[in-house]
Formats: structure tokens, sequence, C-alpha cells
């Protein structure tokens, strides 16, 4: 495992569209486990692809229950509305109130390829639907409705 190094705001790979991850081999076990080690020695909730340089649709997310996976994925259902405070480790020290679905379900693949689909609400849906705005190149300081710095 290693490392990888997390790019920040005003990189224009993060405003570019990640395309889905077709090969479910060991180079992408080997991306999947770089990740997970990458945002836990951030201190992140979450990290999307192009984050570390790669502009495929796979991002992992661990808010405190174990880590969770994320490879081509979809929100397939959304309810509610959460306004809650966010940040992103592309964008260090800015920090605001976002718009997000309070509850959603989400398609996507595991490293095997296989389906899955996954529930989550709060804080947990909240760090999901900041992970895959990242795949569409969308970073979070475009859904801040206030500033808190
Ligand atoms: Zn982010």
């Amino acid at each position: 495992m290693a490392l990888r190094y997390i790019k920040k705001e005003g990189d224009p790979i993060l405003t570019k569209k990640s395309r889905p991850i077709e090969n479910f081999d060991a180079k992408l076990v080997q991306l999947i486990e770089d990740m997970a080690e990458t945002m836990r020695d951030a201190n992140g909730v979450g990290l999307a692809g192009p984050q570390v340089g790669i502009l495929r649709q796979v991002a992992v997310v661990d808010t405190g229950d174990g880590l969770i996976e994320l490879i081509n994925p979809e929100i397939i259902n959304q309810s509610g509305e959460q306004q809650e405070m966010e940040g992103c480790l592309s964008c260090p020290g800015v920090y605001g109130i976002t718009v997000r679905p309070m509850a959603i379900e989400v398609k996507a693949k595991n490293r095997q390829g296989n389906e899955i689909i996954l529930k989550a609400e709060g804080f947990k849906a909240r760090a999901i639907c900041h992970e895959i705005d990242h795949l569409t190149g969308i970073l979070f300081r475009k859904r801040i409705i206030k500033m808190l710095n």
C-alpha cells in the first residue's frame, strides 16, 4: 500500500468527468487500498479518484463504521434534505453549509465487479453525495449556501 498525493482545488482534473471502471483487476484493488490509506492518513471521511489523479469512477467513504467502496456509483433514490457543514481534502481550510438529501439509495459495483445496492442517511449520505459529485467534476464549493470561514 502507498499514500497518494491529494490534488488541490485549482487542478483541472478536479473539474473533469470520470469514466467508468471497466477492469476489475489487481490494479483496481491496489488503487482502492491506496485511496483508503490516503483518506485515513489525511483524517478524511471520503476520497474520490480524481483527487488522486485518476479520472475513473471510484471512491471510498468511511464515516466511522467501516470502509465503503463505490465503483461506478449512481444515486437511484433520494429523500429529504439536510443542511450541514462540509469540507473537502482538496479544499483545505474551506468549510461551508451545503444542501444534501437526508437519505439516499445508491447502486454501485464492488471490487469484484458485482452490483451492490446500499442505503445511507445523515452524515454518511452527505459523504457519499460529496464523493459522487467529485466523479462528475463538481467540487463542494459549488454547493455551499453559507461559507463558514
Ligand atoms: Zn471532496
